[in-house]
């Protein structure tokens, strides 16, 4: 198949492409803030069950401080610091308590915030003699409020969420009890979320995190001087807190920050501790893929449309190129039509001048043939003249001879005789000429008795001579066709001719012609006692220059075929059973004269 490239004009590609971005900018950005709106609700219920988890977890512990600092044990043991009895005591006591509400450790500091007793007494990393009075929970408690804090333990390095309230005798203040709590509790169960869930303090630094990677780094970049107050602080002990370099408002409760070439949604909550600040990072990457889909399926939505009507105008292009072809092949067509016309014209102008030239040799070969069938019969002609010649002549002596005698009776008698054979002689030449005459070729209505009765005339003479007998058999009423009289009457001699031949030897000499009409044809038979016609002859009888006779031309039969060819005739041979051959004629009858022609044959 041959291949056609079709392209859509620059017009409708340009436009196609036009419909192809505004369709892609338009459900994109449709998409953008529908999953965008979807992205932001659905993680903001997140953020609040991450919010409300963290509460939770760290309310258990708000009140135990306060409950501790009302029992006696503990008032004792600051009471009385250097009774180690009432000290192992009170360790064993804060251990217990520690164990019951799953702190991380449980201690009481003195007044200048020494340790004195802890959950942790028997572990080799034991509070006890560590002094905290830095700590801003022993701080807030010294100065007699309840106190919370969040730093990195300054002895353990980990993460803790510390309460801590003021433990009063006599109105005074003489000591703290702190309870720590763990904070990698808390992540836990949020670590597995592809989100990231964190908790920021007041400078941004993120204190907790389910990403342990983003854990003690803060958001933005921070100044020297917050640096140095960090430090300062103890917080994260002596860590260095590096900046996650966000791009983007980080303040703004929802927005979408930029983090090491990532994209985040980013929603805040404030927290029950109204220094920190609840977030969630979302990654949009959901929001990304489903854009992708969608620009793949609209890409190939409007690349499918494409070709489609790439498809269609080749369809097209192919139909118009189809009755191009068509419309080129039926243009040759007629031009070959009309070459082939003029040619065959001039083939029809050469062979009409072919057939004139025939028809003009047909005629000189008709003639030639006539005067060979004259030839033939010169000689018994010639004998049917000399003896009524002789006979005149001895008649015309004898007249002389009876004159002198005077006897005029017989005179008379013999000129009577003369005239009467001169008169014979006269007709035996008006019927050569006759034969002799060329013909014009013209198809006229004739009579066919006439004509052949007129070739029985003419062959008269070769059948006495050759003591021959001549049946005819005609009916009364004359039967027409169309035809030309002296080719007809030539044919019949030239078939009596040669029956003539074919019976030289023969014993019985006996030539018939039967005339007679049937389904619309005339009949002419002319049949022979002669030798008939040997079977391998007979398909070549009628072929020119056949002949089985030495001095024969060959011509007779073939020009007599064609004679009555044209004629609308046929002629044809066949051996008779009886010996001999029988040579037929066939004309077709002239339809008006039908009817007359039938009742001439009954
Ligand atoms: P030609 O008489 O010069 O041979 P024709 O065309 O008249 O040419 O005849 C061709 C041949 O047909 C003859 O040579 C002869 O063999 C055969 N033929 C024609 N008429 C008869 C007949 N009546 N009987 C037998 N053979 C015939």
């Amino acid at each position: 198949m041959r291949l056609i490239t079709v392209s859509l004009s620059r017009p409708v590609t340009l436009i196609w492409l036009f419909l192809y971005c505004l369709t892609l900018v338009f459900s994109a950005h449709w998409l953008w803030l529908f999953s965008y709106q979807q992205l932001q609700t659905s993680n903001q219920q997140q953020l609040d069950r991450f919010g409300y988890h963290l509460d939770s977890q760290l309310g258990q512990f708000s009140y135990i401080p306060q409950l501790l600092s009302g029992q006696s044990i503990i008032i004792k043991a600051l009471l009385t610091p250097h009774n180690s009895a009432q000290l192992d005591l009170t360790n064993r006591h804060l251990e217990t308590i520690n164990q019951i509400i799953g702190a991380s450790d449980t201690y009481l500091l003195d007044n200048i915030g020494t340790t004195i007793a802890a959950s942790n007494w028997s572990k080799k990393s034991t509070f006890i003699g560590n002094n905290f009075a830095f700590r801003p929970y022993f701080q807030t408690a010294k100065a007699g409020s309840s106190g919370r804090h969040f730093a990195l333990g300054s002895t353990s390095g980990k993460r803790g969420y510390y309460f801590s309230f003021p433990i009063k005798y006599a109105a005074e203040v003489i000591g703290v009890i702190v309870v720590k709590m763990d904070l990698s509790l808390i992540e836990k169960d949020w670590a597995a979320k592809k989100q990231r869930f964190l908790v920021t303090d007041p400078n941004n630094i993120i204190f907790i995190s389910s990403d342990p990677d983003w854990l003690f780094k803060s958001l933005s970049p921070l100044t020297s001087q917050t640096h140095q107050q960090v430090l300062n602080s103890r917080r994260y002990l002596d860590l260095d807190i590096k900046s996650l370099a966000i791009t983007g408002d980080i303040n703004k409760a929802s927005t979408l920050l930029k983090v090491a070439n990532k994209y985040y949604l980013s929603l805040i909550k404030t927290g029950n501790d109204k220094q920190w600040k609840i977030r969630v990072f979302v990654p949009i990457t959901s929001i990304l893929f489903n854009i992708s889909m969608l620009i793949l399926f609209i890409t190939l939505f409007y690349m499918l449309l494409y070709l489609v009507a790439v498809i269609v105008k080749q369809h097209k292009h192919r139909r118009e190129e189809q009755i191009l072809a068509t419309a080129k092949a039926k243009q040759q067509l007629e031009f070959t039509v009309m070459q082939r016309t003029s040619a065959l014209q001039a083939e029809i102008l050469e062979r009409e001048k072919a057939e004139s030239a025939l028809r003009a040799t047909q005629k000189e070969l008709i003639q030639s043939a006539k005067l060979a069938v004259l030839g033939q019969l010169s000689a018994s002609i010639s004998h049917e003249l000399n003896n009524p010649l002789s006979a005149i002549r001895s008649y015309a002596e004898n007249a002389v001879l009876f004159l002198n005698k005077n006897k005029l009776n017989d005179v008379e008698n013999n000129l009577i005789r003369i005239t009467s054979l001169t008169v014979r002689m006269a007709k035996i030449s008006a019927q050569l000429k006759s034969f002799a005459r060329k013909s014009d070729g013209e198809l006229q209505i004739v009579s066919l008795q006439p004509i052949i009765l007129a070739a029985h005339e003419l062959l008269k003479p070769q059948l006495k001579a050759n003591q021959t007998d001549l049946l005819l058999h005609l009916p009364n009423k004359p039967i027409k066709v169309k035809a030309d009289a002296i080719q007809l009457e030539q044919i019949i001699v030239n078939l009596l001719s040669n029956a003539l031949q074919s019976m030289q030897n023969s014993q019985h000499k006996l030539i018939e012609i039967k005339l007679s009409i049937e389904s619309k044809h005339a009949f002419i038979k002319v049949l022979d006692s002669g030798t008939g016609i040997q079977e391998k002859y007979l398909s070549m009888l009628f072929e020119p220059f056949f002949t089985t006779k030495e001095t024969g031309l060959g011509l007779g039969l073939s020009i007599s075929q064609q004679i009555i060819q044209n004629m609308q005739g046929t002629l044809s041979a066949t051996n008779r059973q009886s010996g001999g051959a029988e040579f037929t004629i066939s004309l077709p009858l002239l339809p008006i004269t039908d009817n007359e022609n039938n009742r001439g044959n009954q």
